[in-house]
């Protein structure tokens, strides 16, 4: 039930169309970064950027190779955050029962401190930031205006490589495994991210930890 979004991360060509439209359709603004050596531009999610197209250079296999990871919100099909959020603030965060979206209230903007502190932290994948003066939080809704009005997210649509596809949850799974078959031949080691725990399916052709830092590790 609800939608999901397959992401075949071996047709990533970190090209940054998916974090510029997501900028352009949330109206969010740019943010003055800096060179960290590396293609990855701003450093890091922020308030302000909910998407972001990650870059590693990573030795896979004796080879040296470029990862590409578009990062957002998983949206968990049973998200921690709304349930932290819950105990501070009724909904600070929610879960829309029609597509699975978990998306910010505007309660969310009245908490700060240790309560913002505890709702990332509940976070595995170290999703929502905060504003910079400590207060609020902001994540990626899926798109859920779009969804409801029959679009597809607006980095979906953006993604030039059909890296990402956007659609009913059981035939994302479905398209999930039949790619993954496919691309094992190549890439003997490659896996799903969480399959049937959250909405955004990753499709790493190594271990995902050679694509971003992971917050449990
Ligand atoms: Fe919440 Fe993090 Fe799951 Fe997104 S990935 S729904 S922010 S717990
Ligand atoms: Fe990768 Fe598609 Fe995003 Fe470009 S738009 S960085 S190909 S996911």
């Amino acid at each position: 039930m609800g939608k999901s979004i397959f992401v075949d991360l071996t047709r990533c060509t970190g090209c940054r169309g998916c974090q510029v439209a997501c900028k352009q359709w949330k109206n969010l603004p740019g943010e003055e970064t800096r060179n960290t050596g590396s293609h990855q531009n701003p450093p890091d999610l922020s308030f302000d950027t909910i998407r972001l197209v990650r870059f590693t250079e990573a030795r896979v296999d004796g080879k040296l190779e470029w990862l590409f990871f578009p990062e957002q919100c998983r949206h968990c099909y049973q998200p921690p955050c709304v349930r932290v959020a819950d105990d501070f603030a009724n909904g600070a965060l929610k879960h829309d029962p029609e597509t699975g979206a978990v998306y910010t209230g505007p309660s969310i903007m009245e908490l700060g401190g240790k309560k913002i502190q505890a709702i990332r932290e509940s976070c595995p994948y170290d999703i929502p930031r905060s504003r910079k003066d400590g207060k609020g939080l902001a994540k990626c809704d899926f798109c859920l205006d779009r969804i409801r009005a029959g679009m597809k997210p607006a980095c979906v649509l953006a993604c030039p490589t059909g890296t990402m596809v956007f659609g009913e949850e059981e035939y994302m799974l479905e398209l999930a495994g039949k790619r993954l078959k496919e691309v094992r031949k190549r890439y003997p080691k490659a896996y799903l991210g969480d399959p049937g725990n959250v909405r955004v399916i990753y499709l790493y052709q190594t271990d995902h930890r050679l694509y971003y830092q992971d917050p449990l590790d």
